[in-house]
């Protein structure tokens, strides 16, 4: 297969993650096409520096004239799309940016991928996919004794962020129904793992530890979340690429459900096994307890049924194999990574 296909977002955590998963099990080319807002970091991509299998261009999905270039000039078979504005604390400070990234920029991708297929014919028409990467917060929040959300569950996004991303998600959709588009959704619950930006719950809490810092975890800690390590996401999003029925969504993940506070404690007891020499152990007595983020969700979690039984798709990694190594790449990693994140947000002219 040498037919490109185009990434956007992959200078991100998850995009960049696949990107390299991509060209190593995959190895047709790459256009990657991101933005490199603070959260992107081209660095994660410096093994493919020499590589002319990706090709990387600065720039914004909601950039007609450019992503109509890229459509022309590269004829790729699919469009993964992982741009967006990710963080919820941001959407909650800030809304205006997710709105036109995640929706106004979705749009723009999608009317330019609608006219790219349009012109297509024969096997290129037949094979052309666009991947829309979501979450599993747009489905809102669940009680304690709610079964795991299905691909079937109404939509109930709480937060500007998941908002957004249902609102792109019911874009694609409409893409399929109206224009016959040859769509993929795909509803992910939390990543973690290599090359997260570091205000995220994991890395930030990981890097707080290493320098004696608080852990702070929101409200009581009792919030659930359905983990699952990036690479197993990055597998699923190839098998649905490859075999998931057009216009349908594909809900991904590990069923490890955890609570905010045993990820923090099991980072701490990781910590305190692998780095048996820092002054801050136990690592747990760094934890405390902030006030809870407004509209904060209870409970995700994901039933990946039809993934795993339509797609043959299942986790590689348990939760406890996912983070160790997780937290053994943030130690060997983890200062460059915030070096270089730390030089970008000086040449962004971005705060602390
Ligand atoms: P991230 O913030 O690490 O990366 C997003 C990337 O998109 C960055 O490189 C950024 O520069 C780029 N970008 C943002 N706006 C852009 C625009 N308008 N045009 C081009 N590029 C733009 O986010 P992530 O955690 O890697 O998430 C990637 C996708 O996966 C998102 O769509 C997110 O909703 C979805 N998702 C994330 C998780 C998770 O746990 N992180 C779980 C499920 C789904």
């Amino acid at each position: 297969m040498t037919q490109p296909i185009i990434v956007t977002g992959g200078a991100g955590f998850i995009g960049s993650n696949f990107v390299l998963d991509w060209i190593a099990e995959v190895g047709s080319p790459v256009i990657n096409l991101d933005r490199l807002t603070y959260s992107g970091n081209l660095h994660n991509l410096d093994g493919l520096a020499d590589d002319p299998r990706h090709h990387f261009v600065q720039g914004d999905i909601g950039d007609r004239e450019l992503v109509r270039r890229l459509f022309e000039e590269h004829r790729p078979r699919a469009v993964v799309n992982f741009a967006a504005e990710s963080h919820v604390d941001r959407s909650i400070d800030s809304p205006g940016e997710f709105i036109q990234s995640n929706i106004v920029g979705v749009f723009n991708l999608l009317e330019e991928a609608r006219r790219y297929w349009g012109a297509l014919t024969g096997e290129e028409r037949t094979d052309f996919r666009f991947l829309h990467v979501s979450t599993d917060e747009v489905y809102g929040t669940l009680g304690p004794t709610d079964p795991p959300f299905t691909e079937c569950h109404p939509y109930a996004p709480n937060s500007p962020y998941s908002a957004s991303k249902a609102s792109s998600d019911h874009l694609v959709r409409a893409y399929h129904h109206t224009y016959g588009l040859p769509v993929l959704t795909t509803n992910c619950s939390n990543n973690y793992g290599p090359y997260q930006f570091p205000e995220k719950l994991i890395p930030l809490m990981i890097f707080n530890a290493l320098e004696g810092k608080g852990l702070p975890v929101y409200g009581d800690g009792t919030n659930i979340r359905d983990w699952l390590y990036v690479l197993d996401h990055c597998r699923a999003i190839r098998r649905v690429l490859e075999a998931g029925r057009t216009g349908e969504t594909y809900n991904i993940g590990g069923n490890f459900e955890k609570t905010n506070l045993e990820v923090v404690k099991t980072l701490c007891a990781l910590l305190d096994e692998l780095v048996p020499d820092s002054p801050h152990r136990p690592f747990e007595s760094l934890i405390e307890f902030v006030t809870d983020r407004p509209g904060h969700d209870w409970r995700y979690a994901i039933d990946p049924t039809k993934t795993r039984d339509e797609l043959g798709w299942e986790p590689a990694e348990t939760f406890d194999s996912g983070m160790r190594k997780t937290v053994k790449w943030y130690l060997e990693n983890g200062e460059r990574l915030r070096a270089q994140i730390d030089h970008d947000r000086e040449r962004l002219g971005l705060g602390g």
